[in-house]
């Protein structure tokens, strides 16, 4: 996965694995040769956990598979809302954002 559009689509696959009472978010972290290393979809009712938000759960996946602590060093992360669905249309207002950002540094 090397584009933002590749990104951004294994996202948007990870949303569709949702449990059907969370709010269909997914999030992807590739390490910087675009090896993936987690994917994540939102788990906060499935787990009864205010913390299980996809990226959440996809940036420790990703700490524990780089084996380097809290660190996340050259990966990148792409959250998104699934835009297709009518459940996640009717919370995007609430819950809604898409995109890329480098987790380099702290
Ligand atoms: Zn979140």
């Amino acid at each position: 996965m090397r584009t933002d559009e590749d990104l951004i689509r294994a996202a948007l696959d990870a949303a569709g694995t949702a449990g059907p009472r969370d709010v269909p978010i997914g999030a992807v972290i590739v390490a910087a040769d675009g090896t993936e290393l987690a994917r994540a979809a939102n788990k906060r009712e499935e787990l009864g956990d205010p913390t299980a938000h996809a990226e959440i759960l996809a940036m420790r996946a990703a700490a524990s598979a780089l084996g380097d602590g809290w660190r996340l060093e050259g990966t990148t992360i792409a959250v998104t809302v699934e835009p297709f669905s009518a459940r996640g249309n009717r919370r995007r207002g609430r819950s809604g954002r898409c995109g890329t950002w480098s987790a380099t540094g702290g």
